[in-house]
């Protein structure tokens, strides 16, 4: 099923659309299967499942990115390996990735989290942080901001998810224009397993899924 999901996903999604295969909970078998179907980006959002599984498949080449909540004390199992941090929350987080990355020698690619979602359990900076953030973007010299990521409202109701998809996208247009000169700042990770095709009708740049490709997660 998993071959059949990621071709008949695959069709919708315009070229220049990122599908991230989100493998967490599900082992490495179905990673492989998807490989062979095709997919060569994956997602993981625990940091020890995160470095086990890019060990375990280091044969096949794949781009991984993470995309869960990060403690500071878990940097090294995913900055080494990960070719984009979705999932930045706090400005204590992107302060310890600039640490590890200057400490390194590296820059590290990063989506800052917005918070859209009506669930107050979700992470995510309010707009001002963003914004403190990125007029300070210079101060950030191993961090390459590379765009936001977000995730509506879990909720049936699709202008609930509109609403937060299209509050993405026009704050996302607004930073693109306030900070020309951040050039890689093009990146928008909205759209999952239950939203993606909405997603697509607000610009979304990198859809994240899960469930519609590997079936249920049994935690
Ligand atoms: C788990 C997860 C996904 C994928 O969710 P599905 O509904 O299974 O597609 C996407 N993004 C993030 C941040 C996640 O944690």
């Amino acid at each position: 099923m998993i071959r059949e999901n990621i071709t008949a996903i695959r069709r919708e999604l315009p070229p220049e659309v990122k599908l991230v295969a989100v493998s967490k909970f599900h082992p490495v078998e179905a990673i492989r299967e998807a490989c062979d179907a095709g997919q060569r980006v994956f997602g993981e959002n625990r940091p020890q499942e995160f470095e086990k599984k890019v060990a375990e498949l280091a044969d096949l080449g794949l781009e991984w990115h993470f995309l869960g909540h990060l403690q500071t004390n878990k940097l090294k199992l995913v900055l080494p390996y990960a070719s984009l941090v979705e999932s930045v929350d706090s400005l204590h987080l992107l302060d310890a990735i600039q640490d590890w990355g200057k400490a390194n020698g590296k820059v590290v690619s990063v989506l800052l989290e917005l918070h859209i979602g009506a669930e107050q359990t979700k992470q995510g900076f309010k707009e001002e942080e963003i914004l403190d953030i990125l007029f300070r973007a210079e101060k950030y010299t191993n961090i390459r901001f590379c765009g936001l990521m977000g995730m509506a409202t879990h909720t049936d109701c699709e202008d609930d998810i509109r609403a937060d998809f299209a509050r993405i996208a026009d704050f996302k247009a607004y930073l693109q224009d306030l900070f020309p000169e951040l050039s890689d700042f093009r990146e928008l990770s909205i759209g999952m397993s239950g939203d993606w095709r909405i997603a697509l009708g607000y610009g979304a740049t990198i859809v994240r899924i899960g469930t519609a490709i590997f079936g249920e997660r049994q935690y």
